[in-house]
C-alpha cells in the first residue's frame, strides 16, 4: 500500500537527509518511485543539502552552488505554481461550463419559441368547430380582416383569401397561443368550417410531416377521423389551415399560401 502525497510530506525532508528508519524509508521510497512531484521535492532537498555542504567547504565551491540554488528555486516555483495553474484551469472550466449551460438554455428557449403550435391549433379548431362563436371582428373582406389583425398584433399580416378553395371569410379573432398573440380567421366552406391561424415567429415545423406543392414546403398533420392541419411559413409568420377534412385543409392551404405570398 502506498501513501498519499499529504501523508508522506513529513517523511520527505528526513528521507532526503538520509535519517529515516528502514520502515519509513521504504514508505517514502515507494511513494516517490511513482510520484514525480514528491520526487522533485526530495531531489531539491538533496540539492540544497549538497549546495550547503559545498558552501561550507570553500568559497570557490559557492560559485556552482549559486547555479544549483537557482535551479532549485526555479523548481520550487514550478511546484508552487502548479496548484495555482490547476485552480485557474478549474475556474476556466467552470466558466466554460456556465457559458455552455447558458447558451444551451437560450438555444433551447429559442428552439421551443420558434416551434409552430400545431397540436394547440388542432385542439383550438376542434373546439371552435364544435361550438362556433361569433368572431371578435366580423367581416367577409380578407383585406379588412388583415388590417384589423395588423392593428392588434402589430405585425405585417397579408390578406388571406380562400376563394380559390370556395371558402369565404366569416371574421377574425386574436387568440393567445402559448402566450403569443395570434390571428384566427374563420371561413365557411362547402364542407363545413375552416380556420387559418397566423402565428408570428413560429416558423419551425420539426414534428410535422413535410411535403411539397407548387415548389412550396407544407407541413401537415393528417390523421384519419381527426381535423387536418397544413402549415407553412412566409415572411417570419407561421400559417396553419385547419379543416375537419384533411384534403379540404390541403387545397385551402395551397390557396392561402398563394394569396399570402402574392406581391
Ligand atoms: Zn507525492
Amino acid at each position: 500500500m502506498t501513501m498519499k502525497c499529504n501523508e508522506v510530506q513529513e517523511l520527505l525532508a528526513p528521507y532526503a537527509d538520509g535519517v529515516l528508519v528502514d520502515d519509513e524509508k521504504q514508505l517514502a521510497e515507494a511513494h516517490i518511485s511513482h510520484c514525480p512531484s514528491c520526487r522533485l521535492r526530495v531531489e531539491s532537498q538533496q540539492g540544497i543539502a549538497i549546495a550547503l555542504r559545498s558552501l561550507n567547504r570553500s568559497q570557490r565551491a559557492a560559485v556552482p552552488a549559486d547555479r544549483v540554488l537557482r535551479d532549485i528555486r526555479t523548481q520550487w516555483n514550478l511546484i508552487d505554481a502548479r496548484p495555482r495553474r490547476q485552480l485557474r484551469l478549474q475556474f476556466a472550466s467552470i466558466a466554460a461550463l456556465v457559458l455552455i449551460c447558458t447558451f444551451g438554455m437560450v438555444w433551447a428557449r429559442l428552439a421551443v419559441d420558434r416551434s409552430f403550435p400545431a397540436s394547440f391549433i388542432v385542439q383550438d379548431y376542434s373546439e371552435v368547430n364544435s361550438a362556433p362563436l361569433a368572431p371578435q371582428y366580423s367581416t367577409n373582406d380578407p383585406a379588412a380582416a388583415a388590417k384589423w389583425l395588423r392593428s392588434h398584433l402589430h405585425t405585417a399580416i397579408p390578406p388571406v383569401n380562400l376563394s380559390l378553395c370556395n371558402a369565404h371569410l366569416v371574421g377574425a379573432s386574436v387568440v393567445q397561443i402559448h402566450g403569443t398573440p395570434s390571428g384566427r380567421l374563420v371561413y365557411h366552406t362547402p364542407a363545413g368550417m375552416a380556420a387559418v391561424y397566423v402565428v408570428p415567429g413560429k416558423t419551425a415545423f420539426r414534428s410535422l410531416a413535410r411535403s411539397q406543392t407548387d415548389g412550396n414546403d407544407f407541413y401537415s398533420i393528417t390523421q384519419p377521423g381527426a381535423p387536418g392541419l397544413f402549415a407553412w411559413s412566409y415572411n417570419g409568420l407561421g400559417y396553419g389551415v385547419a379543416d375537419a377534412s384533411p384534403t379540404e385543409a390541403d387545397s385551402c392551404a395551397v390557396a392561402a399560401q398563394r394569396s399570402t405570398s402574392m406581391p
